[in-house]
């Protein structure tokens, strides 16, 4: 029998506080724990030390608001019906927010939402209104809206650590949703002068001609030098118009300089595509160095009030980002740098090795796997696998052997990216654009950035038609739209591909 002092110990473990730190728009590529190439990350590099990173994780619908309801509802956008921006998510349905109120959690939600209705499962939430501002930015509250002056991940991190500092008795989850990196990547003061000296390397695929992809690949409005705004996202000659007068003097003096180098390289060289993709991720790495700085002060906080052992911090953006891949920015396509997730989750206390789980797992998951980290079994409707059993190192964990994909926005009057249904196996990826009645598929094993298309030659027919029942039966499982599995069984079979 447990002593009272051991099943005290044993019930406080079993009732852990989750922080979850959820940035927006922010790729693996520049986190330095999946890859040192951009930037180096020590402060969120440390939870992947002591705990668990996933290097297969995937947002099923990779566009900001369908992954935010994904997240809470542990449900697909079909079943949520929250599939694009536009969309307003209905706030009544089943959440685990919910649930771990009614198991005896204190929730809050702090930053960034963006979900168009107010959130409904939290007991305390502060959000910034849609998209929200970097600078002076706006907070919704249950008792209306107030405006900070200063940067908003500063601000938020503030708002986390008071937020924190008032919690006593009650286990708690604590959704932290940063801004940053989003869209108009503004930099910090303290961060606005960082990288201006460094060249970064370009991609393999920045000067790509697109030549074996979808043809929508071609027209896409995501390129870096000739759809991103000189101004208003790569802040050349341009001041933020939220500024006070002071912010605006320490922005003209760091900047300057700056924008004097971009013109006189791109006069040098006439090399926009290159010149635009350095701009870029000076500002879009700078945002991302906020957010490192953001993650080390939670830290810092939850170890200096002995917080960490009895707290599971996790940190995930909402989906991957383009950092010039196909010479992109923005997300929305099933590609890797898109779909693919960074994740990163820290058990309660630490883990005692660090590990890498290559599985792959998605953001369905997540929901269930706060439930049962708090004890609380999952709603037999969500939709998603715990992923708990890969934070103990136990072994004989499998995961998905496929991740399904929806994309539904093509018609944001912006970007124009085509909708598509997908999968992903271990080993390859099918997409199918159905609007287009265009197919992809890549071997990952063989071409990592996913430049050649295999569908019509270079895969045998049996693989190819696996991979199609694959995505079909995903589409049955988990109850998409029977008007679309039939369209997708008709283009299937039209290349005789849709039976076995
Ligand atoms: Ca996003």
């Amino acid at each position: 029998m447990l002593s009272l002092a051991a099943a005290a110990l044993f019930q406080a473990k079993s009732r852990p506080n989750i922080v979850m730190i959820f940035s927006d728009d922010h790729g693996r590529q520049a986190i330095s724990a999946y890859g040192p190439k951009l930037i180096s990350t020590p402060e969120i590099d440390r939870l992947a030390r002591e705990g668990v990173r996933f290097d297969r994780h995937y947002t099923t619908n990779p566009l900001c608001a369908p992954s935010r309801a994904s997240l809470l509802t542990g449900k697909y956008s079909h079943v949520n019906g929250m599939k694009d921006n536009a969309s307003t998510f209905d706030g009544s349905q089943e959440t685990f927010p919910k649930l771990l109120q009614a198991a005896g959690y204190r929730t809050a939600v702090i930053g960034k939402w963006h979900l168009v209705s107010n959130p409904t499962g939290f007991n305390d939430w502060e959000v910034l209104p849609g998209q929200g501002d970097y600078y002076n930015p706006a907070f919704l509250t249950p008792t209306g809206k107030v405006v900070e002056h200063g940067y908003v991940t500063e601000i938020i991190t503030n708002k986390v650590l008071n937020w924190l500092g008032q919690q006593k008795g009650k286990p708690f989850f604590l959704l932290v949703g940063h801004k940053a990196p989003h869209r108009n990547w503004m930099p910090g003061p303290r961060q606005m002068t960082l990288f201006s000296d460094r060249i970064f390397p370009e991609p393999a695929t920045l000067r790509t001609d697109y030549a074996s992809l979808t043809t929508a690949a071609k027209t896409v409005k995501m390129r870096l030098d000739k759809n991103i705004r000189l101004a208003e996202d790569l802040m050349v000659d341009y001041v933020p118009p939220r500024m006070d007068a002071n912010q605006r003097a320490a922005w003209k003096k760091a900047m300057a300089p700056q924008d004097a180098a971009y013109h006189r390289r791109l006069a040098e060289t006439g090399d926009l595509l290159g010149t635009n993709y350095q701009r870029y991720l000076q500002e879009y790495l700078r945002c991302v160095a906020g957010i490192d700085e953001s993650v080390g002060q939670i830290y810092g906080y939850l170890k200096k009030k002995k917080l960490l052992e009895n707290t599971v911090v996790i940190y995930a953006s909402d989906q991957g980002f383009f950092l010039g891949e196909n010479a992109w920015y923005d997300k929305r396509w099933f590609y890797e740098p898109s779909s693919g997730t960074p994740l990163l989750i820290r058990p309660a206390g630490g883990a005692k090795a660090a590990r890498a789980v290559t599985s792959l797992t998605t953001n369905i998951d997540l929901a269930p796997t706060f439930l049962e980290l708090a004890g609380v079994t999952p709603p037999k409707a969500m939709q998603g696998n715990s992923l708990a059993p890969f934070l103990g190192g136990r072994g004989g964990v499998t995961g998905k052997s496929a991740v399904y994909g929806h994309f539904y926005e093509s018609d944001d009057g912006d970007h124009q990216a085509p909708k598509y249904v997908a999968i992903t196996t271990e080993r390859h990826k099918l997409i199918y654009y159905y609007e287009l009645n265009e197919w992809e598929l890549f071997d990952l094993s063989q071409d990592t950035h996913e430049t050649r298309n295999l569908w019509l030659s270079g895969v045998t027919r049996p693989v190819r038609a696996e991979l199609v029942r694959k995505l079909l039966a995903n589409m049955h499982q988990l109850k998409e739209d029977p008007d679309l599995i039939r369209q997708v069984e008709a283009a299937a079979k039209r290349v005789g591909a849709g039976s076995k």
